[in-house]
């Protein structure tokens, strides 16, 4: 793929525009940036970038209006939400909406970099099943097939209740992003399983004394404090 992808930055503040857009100039992507919200979706329409990155304290539409709008698109692109620290509850609501990532300011240029390779990948192995579900997932030595209901660490078969190999089978498929509680709940309890965040944490700490993940050193699954869990990426 020698054909530069474009990146569109929706981000009022010129000088984390700015730093953004050389980040990405230096490291073979195509910037556009737009300082407000409306810009954006225009530039969106115009120019059908592989790829936005959305502020969402903008000065004229709400960072999450423009979510929606692109979200109610045909065509699906990766929105990576930039978030300031004290807009927690927005950050999490985005991901509900669909956002794929987030950084949170200030963040440096290899973390922003990461998590747009990592959503650009995650994009491109969708497009390439066209939907399909892949069966078996693979992180270092963990093994979960989906097909066969199994799950292989090393050697063994770890043994696993139905609600926490629904929650590793979430994670597997979303390998890289990170689900928040809500998302979690409502697909392994259903919408209205009444569950609370701490049924989803009671099942995680059991997935990872069967795993023997250390929390504070974690090799599979990662805990987004306030937000959910990620899985590493295979
Ligand atoms: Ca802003």
């Amino acid at each position: 793929m020698s054909e530069k992808r474009t990146i569109l930055v929706i981000e009022d503040e010129h000088a984390i525009s700015n730093f953004i857009c050389r980040a990405l100039s230096a490291n073979d992507y195509k910037p556009l940036a737009a300082a407000s919200g409306k810009e954006g979706l225009s530039l969106f329409f115009s120019h059908g970038p592989d790829l936005v990155l959305l502020d969402l304290g903008l000065p004229d539409l709400d960072g999450l209006e423009v979510l929606s709008q692109l979200r109610g698109l045909p065509q699906e692109v990766p929105v990576i939400i930039i978030s300031a620290r004290d807009r927690e509850s927005e950050k999490v609501k985005a991901l509900d909406m669909g956002a794929d990532d987030y950084v949170v300011k200030p963040f440096g240029v290899s973390e922003l970099l990461a998590r747009i390779r990592s959503s650009l990948r995650r994009f491109d192995r969708l497009k390439v099943n066209q939907g399909i579900q892949r069966d078996v997932y693979q992180v270092k030595d963990l093994t979960v097939d989906i097909a066969k209901h199994q799950v292989i660490q090393g050697e063994d078969e770890i043994h696993f209740t139905q609600n926490e190999f629904k929650i590793l089978e979430l994670l597997a498929i979303h390998a890289g992003k990170v689900l928040t509680y809500d998302f979690i709940l409502e697909h392994v309890w259903g919408p209205y399983g009444g569950s609370s965040n701490q049924i989803l944490r009671v099942n995680m700490a059991n997935i990872r004394r069967k795993l023997k993940e250390n929390p504070s050193a974690p090799r599979y699954i990662y805990t987004e404090l306030g937000i959910g869990y990620r899985m590493l990426e295979d």
